[in-house]
């Protein structure tokens, strides 16, 4: 959560943190600043409550000079959204100031020693104590800021990206990180940083990944320096970035969730390429052909996530039973890593997080490692945290997401599990070749089904009139189309703020029928499949309980479409592959919905898109 951003160099050093900002928007939005030091050493610190444009306007009249600069845009764990409690953060002298991403765990602790010393705080951050921490090891130990910065970071607990800039000293950051993300950018006689490559990538391509427990001296003039907690130097590895600007804007669209809605068939090609070889005869994933083993003896797979990840892994469960036999629990991350999880050597546990850096299911992973478990992960941002903490994995590719609402980060994680599964299932021996071969061609034919099915966005902004007040709403599958149901509710819910509850539609008897109204209408996704006079019954039971009902049904369909109040027909595909046709237009009816409330559907309220916290 949150983005933090810094510049040191000869370009105009606002116009760099506040274009950063923007980028780094999606990652929290509930207020932001900037900290500029003057050429002549002097630091001002400019906050405003809200979103980057608010600062800009705080900013119109104000001193913007600066040979450096670091910038924040917060999502608050430790105080209300305020002007106050917005980053950057200075040290009670006023010398230091601080932007920082995380959550510091042990701030009270050092809050009341600080307190115990005479320090003053403005602020209820977890981030002030560290910026007074900082100031009160180097005022008492009459060092450098690299030094008292390490010093201090050694008595934190928690997770922090933090970068600090000192008056005085206008060509000089000094960063760090500890299990949220931070990557450098190297350019000519010039240092960039940031919480993801976005701000950095119409700049420079060179950038260094930040490890845990490193700190970073970027001082204008010298080379960049690391060095580890324990102040051992570390040498620096230069990554070159493929992300391209055209990536990051709108392209045209009204908003990124719309724009990322639409670029589905291509991503999803992008997704598949390389992977589906010989004409579609095999699936070729070098994550797991270079593990085989793993996947072969594994007796049970257990997959960790959350949030929209956590509904992909569901989807992950029935495609690996069904197409490798072997047993899969699906577990949040966030209750795994504290449900004492029973692992051992052998047990394959694949995470999934389309940022890379979730810290729940980071700390999943640590576990898991500990435990003997061999880890896959499945994410979407090369060069983050994730693909580094597991033994093996597979990127989705399907581009930066900047929307909130997870789209095609969504169908991109389906396709990857559906790939494995059966990648792993060829290797088991539990698919036949020709199986196979037939699985191939009908993945390859996916992103074209997709094109079509983003054809009935005109009949889905038409639909979403009618619904735009309803004040909850049901959604209901059964076997595939259940996790897909789960993710539909989840995609209103977080755009539109209406309550909507997924549900196995079978078990709708055992207790949410009872919410059935005239004023409680229900999503059913009910294409056609080995269950489907199974979820005619319960189209039924929902009708004749007064209820109105959208189905998501396949092309063709005579009976559903009999029943149901308005039908939105998808093409034909085999059970498994479902989910990814069914789910477009549920995330179109979402976005139509929350547009006709007039919601901002890219940042929804109290959102993050990287949820570095815990
Ligand atoms: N814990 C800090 C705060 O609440 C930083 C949160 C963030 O990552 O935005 O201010």
């Amino acid at each position: 959560m949150c983005g933090i951003v810094g510049y040191i160099g000869d370009r105009n050093v606002y116009d760099v943190l506040i274009k950063g900002l923007h980028r780094l928007e999606y990652r929290g939005y509930d207020s932001a600043g900037v900290a500029l030091e003057t050429p002549e050493g002097v630091l001002n610190v400019y906050k405003a409550k809200g979103k980057v444009s608010n600062l800009e306007n705080f900013c119109k009249d104000k001193d913007l000079q600066a040979s450096c600069g670091i910038a924040h845009t917060r999502w608050a764990t430790h105080g209300e959204p305020s002007d106050v409690n917005a980053h950057p953060h200075f040290s009670d002298d006023r010398k230091l100031a601080i932007v920082h991403n995380g959550t510091i765990e042990n701030y009270q602790i050092l809050k009341d020693a600080l307190i115990q010393h005479g320090c003053r705080f403005h602020s209820e951050t977890d981030t002030e104590v560290l910026v007074q921490l900082i100031e009160y090891i180097k005022l008492k130990n009459n060092c450098q800021l690299i030094d008292a910065v390490r010093e201090a970071l050694n008595q934190v607990q928690g997770a922090y990206a933090i970068a600090v800039i000192e008056a005085g000293n206008p060509h000089q950051i000094i960063a760090a990180r500890k299990s949220s993300p931070l990557v450098i950018g190297i350019g000519n006689d010039e240092f960039f940083l940031a919480s993801d490559a976005t701000p950095i990538v119409e700049f420079t391509k060179e950038v260094v990944y930040v490890k845990d427990n490193e700190i970073a001296i970027l001082r204008r003039g010298e080379p960049m320096k690391l060095v580890t907690l324990s102040n051992e130097e570390v040498s620096i590895d230069v990554t070159a970035l493929e992300l391209s600007i055209s990536q990051l804007e709108k392209g045209g669209y009204p908003h990124f969730m719309l724009k990322e809605i639409f670029e589905q068939p291509v991503t999803l090609r992008d997704c598949i390429r390389g992977r589906v070889i010989e004409g579609g005869k095999s699936i070729l994933l070098n994550g797991v052909r270079d593990h085989k083993d793993k996947f072969i003896n594994a007796k049970r797979i257990v997959i960790v996530a959350c949030g929209t990840s956590w509904h992909a892994a569901l989807i992950g469960k029935y495609l690996i039973q069904e197409m490798c036999d072997v047993p899969v629990n699906v577990e949040y991350a966030s209750e795994f890593r504290y449900n004492h999880p029973v692992l051992e050597e052998g047990d394959v546990v694949i995470a999934i997080s389309q940022s890379g850096e979730t810290a729940d299911t980071l700390a999943a992973i640590e576990i898991a490692r500990d435990k003997g478990a061999f880890v896959y992960g499945i994410s979407n941002v090369v060069g983050s945290s994730i693909p580094r903490a597991t033994h093996s994995g597979t990127y989705i590719h399907v581009g930066p997401e900047i929307g909130v609402a997870s789209t095609k980060a969504f169908t991109g994680q389906v396709m990857v599990l559906t790939l494995l599964a059966i990648a792993v299932g060829e290797l088991r021996g539990t698919l036949t070749k020709e199986q196979i071969a037939e699985y191939g061609k009908e993945i390859n034919a996916i992103p074209d089904l997709v094109k079509q099915v983003l054809k009935l966005d005109e009949q889905i902004k038409h639909l979403s009139a009618i619904y735009t007040y309803a004040r909850n709403f049901l959604y209901l599958g059964r076997g595939y189309s259940y996790p897909a149901a789960l993710e539909g509710a989840l995609k209103l819910k977080e755009i539109s703020y209406i309550h909507a509850e997924g549900y196995p539609a079978a078990e709708m008897k055992h207790g949410p029928i009872a919410l059935i109204d005239a004023e409680m209408p229900s999503v059913i996704v009910a294409p056609y499949d080995h269950l489907y006079e199974k979820i005619v019954s319960n189209v039924q039971q929902v009708k004749s309980r007064g209820g109105s009902i959208i189905a998501i049904v396949t092309e063709g369909d005579t009976v559903i479409s009999n029943i149901a109040d308005h039908v939105l027909e998808v093409p034909k595909v085999p059970e498994w592959l479902t989910p990814i046709i069914t789910s477009i237009p549920m995330q179109l009816l979402s976005y139509y919905i929350a547009i006709n409330k007039g919601k901002d559907v890219d940042m929804p309220r109290n959102l993050a898109k990287s949820v570095t916290v815990e």
